[in-house]
């Protein structure tokens, strides 16, 4: 626990500053500002949100607009979820881990100085104001008050025992969803004198390593700071961090990498581990690399390297694609077989890289994969009370377990759940993923120099409720529903005034027949894969509703096996688990699971009419949707098992070429939510008809 009397004085003593500074310098975002309330005490949950800030001339305007940290706040099950994670790992990190915990550099102790303060910070910050949880955002105010107060005088920012750019580039994204939901006037002044450092020290100094390959995240924040101040030397900056980042556009306009990566190709052990090679090749950084395309396009103006993102998506899937929509990096790009694995950090990035992509590219298809990961891969690789995460997770999974196979890179403790198997990365990093998906839950639309043409777009779906202002009138929107286990979305539209604004519905490219109705009366929907548009004038209480039809279908894998789809679920066979505490970890633990039962199964599905081989069993969706034990969605299909399928040291075979054989006795398995099958198979071989 970060002790209370080691911390008060300095809190008190920033309060102080906050109600004598007047503020003058800074007009703050928040109304709240103007009474002196200090933003970590403040009562932020029914406040209207500061409205969205718009790309500035001469950017190059995405499609829409993010909402300020706290527009969009999670309700029903969304809510449930990051309540788990407050009350899990996230909400006590410091407490049991000294990285992050008081003696951390970013604390101004001689611990951990390098990313895994910024990393969770990076997560806790929007958990914390979007449970609007005082506890958690004292903890967060701790990391941020010390690194608005220390920045050195040429503009440096961070523990000086390294100067890395790196670690920076990811506390910048914590203090500016800081900024977005306190209007805290401390952080733009900051940030402005740090980027004029870093415009004047990066010729001598450049960027390297994990900042070479991460800059479109550094880009980022220097966006999100031109947009709020106009600083022409901004731009020079950003045109700097391309020239010395890495050219992932380049490396995907002609993708080499479409085998599996090993050791020996990277010859790491020679050394090589932070090589261009290593690096280009390593999966965080691809899945934080996914961004730069539409990042960077908003500075280039091109239409080329805005559309990049679907490319990149493309090859990745083509040569590592697996079934819970993730690409293969353990922790190297590592092929087809669901039996390779995807590092926990990578499915935050690859999501946060596609919460962003979306709203710039406006395409739906990122929609699509976005809900793929945030439903099956993140909280599939967590365990239910979110206490313990793996660094690997596989979508056939069949042992999580010490053993060295079939990882590219990463070394035996990969799959287990626990605090920091094989290395701590994503015990820091992971927290990202819940809320920042529940921020990005609705987008602005409309034009960059006219608030004349804004509206609203429902994104991507989930139990929530946003608090904005559009064309000047705050507008208050419900979200009700149970998506993704239920099909049926209703949105309560609640202008100040009546209002015209066009409401646009993002249509999933599954969901063929979705119905909308608005106020009862069935409305123009429109083609799966692209957004529907509602343009009306709303009025207080006019109700939407939207049905996606949730047919069960399948999709193709490795050696042409099938995967159950329904909406934006993957479906899993699970295997019975044995769960075996190998020890202790402070308020935690490091498990592994072992399998107590068969799980070499053959699926007999007509793969032209899924639906009819495929039953489907709903109950009621439970406070922890994403748990085994209550399930809410179950489905029921004809397997035989397969008996030349095996396991060797942990971890399956790869899957028999499809169609395969057996004489085995026919049997009736359940699917469950691939997130609720901690020892899975997710990709069947398919059965001769
Ligand atoms: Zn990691």
């Amino acid at each position: 626990m970060l002790s209370r009397s080691r911390t008060s004085p300095t809190r008190r003593r920033l309060l102080k500053q906050f109600t004598l500074a007047g503020l003058a310098s800074f007009t703050p975002a928040r109304r709240l500002f103007a009474s002196g309330t200090p933003a970590a005490t403040a009562p932020l949950a029914s406040s209207p949100a500061a409205p969205a800030v718009k790309d500035r001339a001469p950017l190059t305007p995405g499609a829409f607009y993010l909402l300020p940290l706290g527009s969009v706040r999670p309700r029903g099950w969304l809510k449930g979820q990051l309540q788990i994670q407050a009350n899990g790992l996230s909400g006590h990190l410091g407490e049991t881990w000294p990285d992050v915990g008081p003696n951390s550099g970013w604390l101004g102790g001689t611990g951990e100085s390098w990313e895994r303060g910024p990393y969770y910070l990076d997560g806790l910050v929007p958990l914390a104001y979007l449970l609007d949880d005082a506890g958690l955002k004292a903890k967060a105010q701790q990391f941020v008050d010390w690194t608005l107060t220390h920045q050195a005088p040429n503009g440096m920012i961070g523990p000086a025992s390294n100067n890395d750019w790196w670690p920076r580039i990811v506390m910048l994204k914590a203090l500016t969803q800081y900024q977005e939901v306190t209007g805290d006037p401390r952080v733009i002044p900051l940030m402005e004198k740090y980027f004029q450092h870093q415009l004047a020290e990066l010729p001598a100094r450049p960027l390297r390593d994990w900042g070479k390959f991460r800059w479109q995240d550094n880009l980022l924040s220097v966006v999100w700071l031109y947009n709020r101040t106009g600083s022409a030397y901004l731009l020079d900056l950003a045109r700097l961090l391309h020239q010395q980042g890495h050219d992932w556009l380049a490396q995907y306009a002609d993708f080499q990498y479409t085998q599996r990566i090993t050791r020996d190709f990277l010859k790491l052990n020679q050394g090589n581990g932070l090589r261009d090679l290593s690096l280009s090749t390593h999966g965080v950084n691809n899945g934080q690399a996914i961004k730069t395309g539409p990042v960077w396009s908003l500075v280039s103006g091109s239409q080329t390297d805005r559309t990049a993102v679907l490319k990149m998506v493309s090859e990745l899937d083509k040569y590592h694609g697996l079934p819970n929509g993730m690409f293969s990096c353990d922790e190297h790009l590592a092929g087809l077989d669901p039996s390779q694995g995807s590092e926990c950090c990578t499915v935050v990035e690859y999501m946060f890289s596609l919460e962003r992509s979306l709203a710039i590219l406006g395409d739906p298809a990122l929609g699509d994969r976005l809900e793929k990961l945030a439903f099956n891969a993140l909280p599939g690789t967590l365990t239910d009370d979110m206490w313990a995460h793996q660094y690997n997770q596989e979508p056939n999974q069949v042992e999580c377990s010490l053993h060295h196979k079939p990882w590219t890179t990463d070394g035996p403790e990969s799959n287990l759940f626990g605090l920091e198997p094989n290395f701590g990365c994503c015990t820091a990093n992971f927290s990202q993923g819940w809320p920042k998906f529940a921020a990005s839950l609705f987008l602005l639309s409309g034009a960059q120099d006219t608030n004349a043409q804004d509206g609203l777009a429902a994104a991507v779906y989930a139990p929530c409720e946003v608090r904005t202002v559009v064309r000047g009138t705050p507008v208050h929107v419900v979200e009700e529903t149970d998506y993704p286990f239920r099909g049926t979305v209703s949105l309560t539209v609640n202008p100040a005034s009546p209002l015209n604004f066009p409401l646009q519905l993002r249509i999933p490219a599954w969901a063929e027949g979705t119905t909308i109705k608005v106020n009862g009366r069935l409305a123009p929907s429109a083609a799966p894969g692209s957004f529907a548009r509602l343009e009306r004038t709303w009025r207080s209480g006019d109700r939407v509703e939207i049905v996606f039809p949730m047919k069960p279908r399948i999709s193709r894998w490795f050696h042409d096996s099938i995967a159950i789809e329904r909406g934006p679920l993957v479906f899993s066979y699970g295997i019975g688990e044995g769960w075996v505490k190998l020890r202790d970890r402070g308020m935690t633990a490091d498990w592994q699971v072992f399998p107590a039962t068969q799980w070499n199964y053959a699926l007999n599905i007509d793969p032209a009419t899924p639906e009819k081989s495929i039953a489907v069993a709903e109950t009621e969706v439970p406070e922890a949707p994403f748990a085994r034990r209550q399930a809410p969605v179950r489905l029921q299909a004809k397997a035989r098992m397969v008996n030349e399928w095996r396991a060797i040291d942990g971890a399956a075979n790869p899957l028999p070429q499809s169609p395969v054989a057996s004489d085995e006795p026919e049997k009736t398995i359940t699917l469950i939510p691939y997130a609720a099958a901690k020892l899975r198979i997710t990709a069947f071989p398919q059965l001769k008809s």
